[in-house]
């Protein structure tokens, strides 16, 4: 057992951001007594976003899965309908869809970016599509040139999943704004947060109207705002999705500060990258590819092992050297609910199985330093993997011949 050395520190694994301002919007909400939502902070936040994804109509919601359940409800969805998405994502991509009866189809990623592979994509569309979910995993873009044009092809809307990639770019243009809708988080771990609360982008103008009834529990309460009915009634199906003031405060004061926590970010990323690049490629380890013309949002920092079992070996030795590192997401299309609702593109989707399984993610927030980055590369640096291991030069080895887990299950 390795002991950290003396005068290191733990380095956590997340620590949400705090914003300088929160406290102040915070006590100004709640004096106000105005706390149900749609009041000036939400405003402001709602504004924010728009400048960050160039997107003009933002709807504030209490989380992504709620803005992705709005999406599969302006979809008009019936039973059996199909929503293709990557099988590599989390729950509720599909999970929104399938509450409204689709049958979720997963799709394979590309090895490299981990995001949707449009050969699987073409094989996984039948009469029965009625949607494409693009994730932008870790926040780096989809191939969305090649996406739209399939989606177009099919006469079929493209929704992005948008929770990781807020700030990032593809071909100069920000994600969020290539769907005809597109979700995003503020959840705690996303790189600005309220705790839990998320944004519809509407950028299909037909949408707008029946997205904000929708939001508003059905109701067309927004009209009677404007003035342009003088009674609101229930008018479509609908939810109570819309975001409290007080998060909405919690919101605009860190979406004022996205630029310095996104600096702040971009820099621990880089530091990850510059320093682990030659140890990397000694030991088979995949670091994050971005392909030209795209700009992701350093959301995540993330190693593929070769192994599985040299997941495991990485986990036990960072946490020995004091950094918490942790696993991301499982396959849907292996998942129980994955498995009874929804079914795989042809061809399966044996990349995403084999990443979910050796997939590591290190600290990555803006409560850790530059001297912490470098631990953490120092912990990394010092570890072999069963692939990259010349015998002997490291903690840790495994010769050609020695079983690995699998093999002996
Ligand atoms: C975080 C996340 C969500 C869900 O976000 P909530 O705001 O917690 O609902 C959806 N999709 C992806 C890819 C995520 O990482």
């Amino acid at each position: 057992m390795t002991i950290a050395p003396a005068g290191t520190r733990t380095v956590p694994f997340h620590v949400p951001h705090t914003a300088a301002k929160q406290q102040r919007y915070l006590a100004e909400v709640l004096e106000s007594g105005d706390l149900d939502g749609n009041g000036p902070y939400s405003a402001r936040a709602a504004e924010l976003l728009s400048g960050i994804t160039g997107s003009p109509h933002v709807l504030l919601t209490p989380s992504c899965t709620s803005a992705l359940e709005i999406a599969a409800l302006l979809l008009d969805l019936a039973p059996g309908d199909e929503v293709v998405m990557p099988s590599f994502t989390f729950a509720p991509t599909a999970s929104a869809f399938a509450l409204r009866g689709a049958v979720p189809v997963f799709v394979d990623c590309h090895p490299d970016t981990l995001t949707l592979d449009e050969e699987s994509l073409r094989a996984a569309l039948t009469e029965r599509t009625r949607a494409i979910v693009a994730v932008h995993y870790a926040g780096v873009a989809c191939e969305m040139d090649l996406i739209r044009r399939i989606a177009d092809e099919h006469g079929i809307p493209v929704i992005e999943d948008n929770a990781h990639g807020l700030g990032a770019t593809y071909r100069d243009r920000p994600l969020g704004g290539f769907g005809a809708l597109a979700a995003q988080s503020f959840h705690a771990t996303k790189n600005v947060h309220c705790g839990k609360g998320g944004a519809l982008l509407v950028n299909d103008e037909a949408l707008v109207d029946r997205a904000t009834i929708i939001r508003d529990r059905g109701t067309d309460r927004h009209r009677y705002f404007l003035g342009q009915v003088d009674k609101y009634r229930w008018v479509d199906l609908g939810s109570s999705y819309i975001l409290p003031e007080v998060l909405a405060a919690l919101l605009a004061a860190q979406l004022e500060e996205f630029d310095a926590v996104q600096r702040h970010r971009h820099r621990l990323w880089d530091t990850y990258h510059r320093g682990l690049a030659d140890w990397a490629a000694e030991q088979g380890v995949a670091l994050p590819a971005v392909p030209e013309g795209r700009a992701h949002s350093a959301h995540l920092y993330h190693l593929v092992l070769p192994a599985e079992e040299d997941r495991s070996a990485l986990l036990d030795h960072l946490r020995e050297r004091g950094v918490q590192a942790t696993i991301h997401f499982q396959a849907l299309h292996t998942s129980p609910a994955g498995l009874r609702y929804g079914r795989s593109a042809p061809g399966g989707c044996p990349v995403s199985e084999r990443v979910a399984d050796r997939l590591v993610r290190l600290p990555l927030h803006t409560a850790l330093d530059d001297a912490q980055a470098e631990q953490v590369v120092d912990a990394l640096l010092t570890f072999r993997t069963g692939a990259g291991a010349p015998a002997g030069t490291g903690p840790r080895t495994r010769t050609a011949g020695s079983p690995r887990r699998k093999d002996l299950a």
